[in-house]
């Protein structure tokens, strides 16, 4: 879906060094079977029988020259970064790294062409805000607050989407 974007040349894998990688049962069997590797030191967390795998960062696929060495089996939650469900809000949420930002810029333009309304700027500069705190090192991860979309916006967006293909 996101074919029409790339990653700027000025983030390199931050998705796959800042932050927990998280999988279930099911996709660490993938990695598993397509590494041929019987991977058992992964931690995890439990609840009503279903276990959370995570990838504590930097992850252990990616190699030194920034490439995701298990590409082909890599977890949902790569395929579809910088976007992700948020399971305590149900709401559809975009990480403000560099590629979430564009996309969200493009996508307000997007909108506001259609509702013949002008481009929300402080929507915009909230985001940018939020994305030098995403890259912030010394941010602790629980300060930065993703853009949430509603169910109607998530409509819209998929709308957006669609429209780049
Ligand atoms: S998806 Fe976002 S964090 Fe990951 S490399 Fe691209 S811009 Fe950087
Ligand atoms: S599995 Fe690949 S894409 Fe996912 S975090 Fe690791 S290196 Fe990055």
């Amino acid at each position: 879906m996101l074919s029409n974007y790339s990653c700027p040349s000025d983030c390199f894998a931050f998705c796959c060094t800042s932050q927990d990688i998280e999988l279930i049962e099911k996709e660490l069997n993938t990695l598993r079977k397509g590494t041929k590797e019987n991977i058992t030191d992964i931690e995890f967390t439990e609840f009503d029988g279903n276990r959370t795998y995570i990838i504590k960062p930097p992850c252990r696929y990616l190699s030194e020259s920034n490439r995701c060495t298990v590409y082909r089996w890599r977890p949902e939650v790569c395929k579809s970064f910088p976007f992700n469900f948020h399971p305590e809000t149900h709401m559809f949420v975009v990480y403000p790294c560099k590629l979430g930002v564009d996309i969200c810029k493009d996508f307000y333009a997007f909108k506001s062409q259609k509702t013949n309304e002008p481009v929300p700027l402080h929507k915009i500069r909230n985001l940018e805000a939020e994305s030098e705190l995403y890259y912030d090192d010394t941010n602790d991860d629980a300060q930065i607050s993703f853009t949430k979309m509603s169910f109607s916006e998530t409509i819209e967006f998929s709308k957006f989407l669609k429209s780049k293909k």
